[in-house]
């Protein structure tokens, strides 16, 4: 269990000094219930209602994924909706002309991600029978889809237990289980992410932790005096000092999936 030096003030916005790198922390059985349970009893009442969580359609959870690479979810909604419109599904996207999957995409930027999204349908048809496939393996070698990318359709889309590290997670992971002075590397995050998943969980779990980071424990101001993980987190009381005691109720829709990273 990481050690937290409580006496250490936080110092507003400053970054900590130097922070510690650590290999995987071991979390007692005790507090990773505890942390799942009232994760999951927050979401219930404060869950972001997202047009892309109202499906199980692979196709449309990749679409809503490559969209929201670095790109605000309120930008986000609007050309979901109106992409499924014009491309229904996969065949219709593959279908199409990559400078018209461009021009569609408009203004969203980032514009190498239509030509990916485009070039993900034609290799799902030609090559895995018209589908998106739901093994991990496979879905890692098709070009444009990371680790991130797949654990969100292999969790979103086929319930299966992956899962999703983005930076919100990274930050609440980073928070509750190390604390303000320790960090840890990227396959380290990784390794307590798939600790922490509920077995059979991850479809509500997966976005509850998302979530959470970017309306709760937010990169800037972590609302920690109301925060229901309190209990459970190495960063608390620390990170309270920024909060301000004015952070988010958790019930917006502020925050990106990609946010900026914070302490
Ligand atoms: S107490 Fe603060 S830092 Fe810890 S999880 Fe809650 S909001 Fe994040």
């Amino acid at each position: 269990m990481p050690v937290t030096d409580q006496r250490t003030p936080c110092r507003g916005k400053q970054r900590p000094r130097q922070a510690v790198r650590v290999t995987v922390p071991r979390v007692d059985p005790g507090r990773r219930r505890a942390f799942r349970r009232r994760l999951l009893v927050w979401y219930r009442r404060c869950r972001r209602d997202l047009p892309w969580r109202r499906t199980s359609d692979p196709y449309h959870i990749l679409v809503s994924e490559i969209m929201l690479q670095q790109t605000q979810v309120d930008r986000v909604i609007p050309k979901y909706r109106e992409f499924l419109t014009r491309y229904p599904s996969l065949e219709d996207l593959a279908r199409a002309r990559v400078d018209e999957v461009r021009e569609a995409w408009y203004p969203l930027g980032y514009n190498v991600r239509p030509y990916r999204l485009h070039a993900i349908a034609r290799q799902a048809i030609r090559r895995h029978g018209g589908r998106i496939p739901d093994d991990p393996a496979v879905l890692l070698r098709m070009k444009g889809i990371g680790r991130y990318t797949a654990g969100a359709i292999l969790s979103f889309a086929y319930r299966k237990d992956a899962p999703v590290v983005d930076t919100n997670v990274r930050r609440v992971l980073r928070r509750v289980f190390l604390g303000v002075r320790r960090s840890a590397t990227e396959s380290t995050f990784w390794t307590m992410a798939a600790e922490l998943l509920p077995r059979g969980g991850a479809y509500d779990y997966n976005p509850a932790l998302m979530d959470f980071g970017a309306t709760v424990c937010t990169a800037r101001r972590p609302a920690c005096p109301a925060c229901p993980l309190r209990r459970q987190c190495a960063s608390f009381p620390a990170l309270s000092v920024i909060s301000n005691g004015s952070g988010s109720s958790g019930r917006g829709s502020r925050g990106a999936v990609r946010a900026p990273p914070g302490p």
